[in-house]
């Protein structure tokens, strides 16, 4: 059997982060998102808050009185959805496995996509670095063979976590933990097993499970019992979108200038499209993202008629899409970029044969050429090869 890979991201602090993020003057200190009335709670508290004692759904007159200098924010919520749509596209780039438990936390099934994407550290090193860049919030990553695992290790090192958890390594890693941890043990069920003298997670495992399913219930006892001994075979049920590879830059400074920001576009669709050819995928779908200086953010995506990893045919389509946005100092219409990225989505793999039309001749040839240049780059690594019209010298 594949041992499965997961990652469960989960967003620190969430909602505390986002007023951090959009309100400097906020940053570095404690922050509780929530109603500052009578009987207002705690919806979330910034790490600095958190030093004291607070936590989410305390009262918030009790988090008050254990920080009182605490900056009490009423939740925004339009920015938090708008946050956590941006959180859940950068996952979907990941896998069309993205399960949401929450607003600010998912798990992501990589499984067989190592191939594509690097290992799993890679890509939740990827994931977290893209978080940072492009939403402003920081996520922790736990990846294990399990759901409930990766959720588990996720937690266990926040803020800015990354836990691994190696299949061979969960009954190590579970079993010095509190019972607590095991999902569905609240301060009840807690209660019973330490009756039981049971406080670890490897008590309950050792423990008889007959006993455990007489004391707690069949099904509960059953469930932590199984939870206990590292088994849990519920799979992340997602599907939204395909996998897709994608690069994408933000600007040292923020520019208008056309030429410019195409040149980049260019390099990303060459590199986009040398990743496909890598990995004998083809895309269906190009994708141009455009984040403009005022962090608002567009995407326009293009299905091509013929799927293609000719790099060419991807920076075409780019550009008329980028040519269609108000972006253009020598026209008059502003707005400055700050980031542009180039992904494809929709893959193919490039293997079936296909009655070659003239279109198809030319992607072969396009695609040839890639292979080619494919070559001497993996031999010669960048430099002095690029696509003629990266220097500008030079017509196609
Ligand atoms: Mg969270």
């Amino acid at each position: 059997m594949v041992e499965r890979q997961i990652l469960h991201v989960d967003l620190d602090a969430f909602f505390a982060s986002v007023e951090q993020r959009d309100a400097p003057e906020l940053r570095g200190k404690p922050v509780l998102v929530g109603g500052a009335g009578g009987r207002g709670v705690v919806a979330a508290a910034s790490y600095e808050a958190r030093v004291f004692g607070v936590r989410s759904a305390m009262p918030m007159a009790e988090a008050l009185r254990r920080c009182p200098e605490a900056i009490v924010v009423s939740p925004t919520m339009g920015r938090y959805q708008e946050a956590s749509t941006e959180f859940f596209a950068i996952l979907d780039d990941f896998s069309p496995l993205v399960e949401g438990l929450s607003v600010d936390e998912a798990f992501v099934d990589i499984t067989g996509t190592e191939r594509l994407l690097g290992g799993p550290r890679d890509v939740a090193l990827a994931i977290k670095r893209r978080v940072v860049d492009e939403v402003g919030l920081v996520a922790s990553v736990g990846i294990a063979p399990t759901k409930f695992v990766a959720k588990i290790a996720s937690d266990i090192r926040k803020p800015d976590g990354l836990c691994i958890v190696e299949p061979d390594d969960v009954l190590t890693f579970l079993h010095a933990l509190p019972v607590k941890r095991l999902w569905g043990v609240g301060a009840v069920a807690q209660e019973k097993l330490a009756k039981l003298g049971l406080h670890t997670i490897g008590d309950v495992a050792n423990y008889p499970q007959h006993i455990l399913e007489k004391k707690l219930g069949k099904n509960s006892g059953a469930h932590l019992g199984a939870l206990a001994r590292g088994q849990d075979s519920r799979s992340v049920t997602g599907g939204r979108e395909a996998v897709s590879i994608g690069h994408e830059q933000t600007f040292e400074s923020d520019r208008d200038d056309l030429e410019y920001i195409e040149n980049i576009l260019l390099a990303q669709c060459d590199k986009v499209a040398r990743r496909l050819r890598k990995h004998d995928y083809r895309a269906r779908t190009i994708v141009l993202k455009i984040r403009f200086a005022d962090f608002n953010q567009v995407t326009r995506r293009q299905t091509l008629d013929d799927p293609s990893s000719d790099s060419r045919v991807l920076f075409e389509r780019i550009r008329s899409l980028l040519r269609a946005l108000p972006i253009d100092a020598s026209k008059g219409r502003s707005g400055k970029v700050r980031l542009c990225g180039v992904s494809a989505a929709n893959l193919e793999e490039r293997d079936a044969p296909r009655q070659l039309g003239f279109a198809e001749a030319e992607r072969a040839r396009g695609e040839a050429l890639g292979d080619v240049m494919d070559q001497i780059q993996d031999r010669f690594g960048n430099a002095g090869l690029g696509r003629a019209s990266h220097t500008k010298a030079k017509k196609e």
